[in-house]
């Protein structure tokens, strides 16, 4: 196929228009840029990783409520940007699993065994964090493996520009069944401190809730692009 190609290029392709036979150098090095230009594009190409569906986790649901501070509960925040996610990665064509949908309890490893019915999918659990401290704030992205190391440190990269928070940074916890049980790269995103109360406000705006759903859907994207 790549010989196909660079045959293609140096002896189908006409020559642009030109003035002498004293130019031929010159059209080398354009023939020679443009076969350096398409190894760039096919090597790119070789090294997208497959990821034939998203499963996507809003952490907990029903009795269990999560953190909640007032009439602000973890849950229906988690829920909201993922349903968010759910949409910006549809609209690319990607296909997603929900764990849930509705303020239902799950546990942890039924939603682990979801992720894992799947071949080449990834796992992103959504949660809004607490602390009993009210001046703590940032996004947090948690992962295990090596391969879940990788998304996070795109998601999380995402996150950063878009939200512009106290960088939490990224950190493997072993301990996490969404992270532990599930055999695809899977990530736990912490998207806020719904303790510290100018960040719970944000976090209850619709346009901070989409700005977190954006920022999943970029990194998820510049996961499967780039290695
Ligand atoms: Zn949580």
């Amino acid at each position: 196929m790549l010989w196909n190609i660079l045959a293609l290029v140096l002896f189908k392709i006409p020559d642009l228009p030109h003035r002498s036979s004293l130019h031929r150098p010159t059209r080398l090095m354009s023939k020679l840029t443009m076969i350096l230009a398409l190894c760039l594009v096919i090597s790119s190409q070789a090294q997208a990783r497959k990821i034939s569906r998203v499963v996507i986790d809003p952490g907990h649901g029903g009795k269990d409520k999560g953190a909640n501070r007032g009439s602000t509960y973890e849950k229906n925040l988690a829920l909201n940007v993922a349903k968010r996610v759910e949409v910006l990665l549809k609209a690319k064509g990607m296909p997603v699993t929900m764990t849930r949908r509705s303020d239902k309890f799950i546990s942890l490893t039924s939603r682990a065994a979801i992720a894992n019915r799947y071949s080449n999918a990834i796992f992103i659990s959504i949660h809004f964090n607490a602390h009993t401290s009210t001046r703590q704030t940032g996004v947090e992205t948690y992962y295990y493996g090596e391969q879940g190391k990788k998304l996070a440190a795109h998601v999380h990269l995402r996150l950063l520009s878009r939200l512009k928070p106290r960088n939490g940074d990224t950190r493997q916890r072993k301990n996490l069944a969404v992270l532990n049980k599930t055999r695809c790269p899977a990530i736990l995103v912490e998207c806020g401190y719904i303790s510290n109360y100018t960040e719970r406000k944000k976090c209850l705006s619709s346009g901070y809730q989409y700005n977190c759903a954006k920022a999943i859907v970029d990194g998820i994207w510049a996961y499967k692009t780039y290695r």
